[in-house]
């Protein structure tokens, strides 16, 4: 099939609809939104467009579906998700089409996020068997301590752009495990792969009412609704520092049970003995992944003096290799930013450094004509003042500055108010030691430029988020503990 027949099964099987107790159907004014793509600027389709009316259906689907839901056998549970995990593998070129279409991103990488976001519907297959309390004899023997973990309740996700998939199933897979029922609302940009991922969960038996999709152009008028109604149990948020300060003031109102996986400024550190080729490839999966697009993207390379000057040059020479262009398109690497709004605010970046004196090594313009690409862009010799270390980029732009002391580099790392993921190249085990101690991140890649995994704790500290994504913690965030005292 050629590319362009490909593109068009893959939009044609994507429902267009709202997915509300376990039934498609339009927005309550029959509004709809326009997807594009951003390789083009052109729209592929529209899809339903949400009203608060159909985010309060939503959510009384999801409140309707909890006590059922809840009380369905752990094994059904853990086979759904299973069933889900293989569908995702086997939809895998499909899926990945669809989402290169609305996000942009190079469909190797697509297809990758197909199968890192499968890998949560697997780990959480297995958790969904584990969810466990416990028994024991009070110190003063007179009463016994039973505990018993059940279901947070009705959950209510807000999932943004750039991992259109990964960053859904890290909340639905958790949230099915624990009996949790949901309503969740996709980035205006890319609901398509949502769609798909609630049809492909329809398919595997999830029963009507427990997942409801509401994809919508008012973000705020229909997740405020939501967030106030004291039916809902939790609020779990990815997406930006600024709006999960917002929601967090929301849900304060009723005191909701919250998890935020908000924004990053990852800073990668060189040290003088690290080894530089295994650095540089680092240091490409860090910056380069999802065109920089990515929370843990490396922000700002802070690198020893010494070694400064070489590690920029290697990095410009591989950045400036890369093939730009869209990203179904045969050899392409590097697909465009999401929206001219983000393309303005990199190439803001870069002017604002090279003013303040940092030396364009490679790239530094964007690419006029049709679609939001900006090229590869490694930054030398970048001072301090550069808004480019302090913000996050969310581009293809590797800033370097160098540093003459350990103390120096881990200060310059932890100079920000945020706290996601840190990466760290040394040889040397104690140095090693040291400075993921004293980095203030709730992650950090140690001689390695990628730190996602299912079956790891993802998060951050500061004004990175609250709460782990995956990993052992995962399921904690859609489970309440309850204690009863026995009279023995
Ligand atoms: P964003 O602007 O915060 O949007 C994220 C989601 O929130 C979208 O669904 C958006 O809907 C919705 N939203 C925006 N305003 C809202 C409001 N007032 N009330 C309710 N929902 C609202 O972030 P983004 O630009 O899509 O994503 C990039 C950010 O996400 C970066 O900061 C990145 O670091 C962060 N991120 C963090 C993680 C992590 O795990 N820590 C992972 C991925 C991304 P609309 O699409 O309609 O605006």
């Amino acid at each position: 099939m050629s590319i362009a027949a490909q593109e068009q099964t893959a939009l044609e099987a994507v429902p267009k609809r709202l997915f509300i107790g376990g039934e498609w159907r339009d927005a309550a004014e029959g509004a709809t939104l326009a997807v594009e793509d951003p390789s083009t600027g052109e729209r592929l389709c529209e899809v339903a467009d949400a009203t608060p009316a159909d985010a309060k259906a939503a959510l009384d689907a999801a409140v309707g579906a909890q006590a059922g839901w809840a009380a369905t056998a752990p094994n059904e549970r853990s086979e759904i998700l299973y069933r889900a995990f293989e569908a995702l593998n086997d939809r895998a070129d499909e899926l990945a089409m669809l989402m290169t279409l609305e996000m942009g991103k190079a469909l190797a990488e697509s297809k990758a996020e197909i199968v890192y976001s499968a890998e949560f519907l697997r780990w959480f297959s297995g958790e969904a068997l584990r969810a466990d309390g416990y028994y024991k004899t009070a110190g003063n023997a007179q009463s016994r301590v039973l505990v018993m973990r059940q279901p947070v309740g009705p959950c209510y996700f807000i999932t943004p752009w750039n991992f259109p998939t990964a960053m859904g199933t890290r909340k639905i897979g958790p949230a099915i495990a624990a009996g949790c029922t949901m309503v969740i609302k996709p980035a205006q940009s890319t609901p398509l792969s949502m769609l798909a991922l609630a049809k492909l969960l329809e398919e595997c038996g999830l029963p009507p009412g427990v997942l409801n999709v509401i994809t919508s152009s008012s973000s705020g008028a229909v997740s405020e609704p939501i967030i106030g109604d004291p039916r809902l149990r939790k609020l779990s948020f990815t997406g930006s520092t600024e709006v999960g300060r917002k929601l967090i003031a929301q849900a304060a109102e009723n005191v909701l049970n919250v998890s935020m996986e908000l924004g990053g400024n990852a800073p990668f550190l060189i040290f003088d003995d690290a080894d530089l080729d295994a650095a540089v490839e680092g240091a490409m999966v860090a910056k380069m992944r999802n065109i920089g697009e990515a929370c843990t993207s490396a922000n700002r390379f802070h690198v020893a003096g010494a070694v400064a000057g070489e590690f920029a040059a290697r990095l410009a020479e591989r950045m400036g290799a890369l093939k730009l262009g869209r990203g179904t398109e045969e050899g392409v690497e590097i697909g465009p930013l999401i929206d001219a709004g983000q393309r303005d605010k990199v190439e803001e970046l870069v002017s604002d450094a090279s003013e303040k004196g940092a030396e364009v090594l490679v790239g530094g313009s964007r690419v006029n004509g049709a679609g939001y690409f900006f090229e590869p862009t490694v930054l030398g010799g970048v001072p301090a003042g550069a808004r480019v270390l302090r913000e996050e980029i969310f581009g293809p732009v590797a800033p370097v500055a160098s540093f003459d002391s350990e103390e120096e580099a881990v200060a310059a790392a932890n100079d920000t108010e945020f706290g996601l993921v840190a990466y760290v190249y040394t040889r040397d085990v104690k140095r090693a030691i040291r400075v993921c101690e004293a980095l203030e991140t709730g992650m950090i890649g140690l001689n390695q430029g990628m730190v996602s995994n299912a079956g790891a704790p993802f998060g951050g500290v500061k004004q990175s988020g609250i709460g782990r994504e995956g990993g052992n913690e995962g399921i904690d965030e859609y489970l309440e503990t309850k204690y009863v005292a026995v009279n023995v």
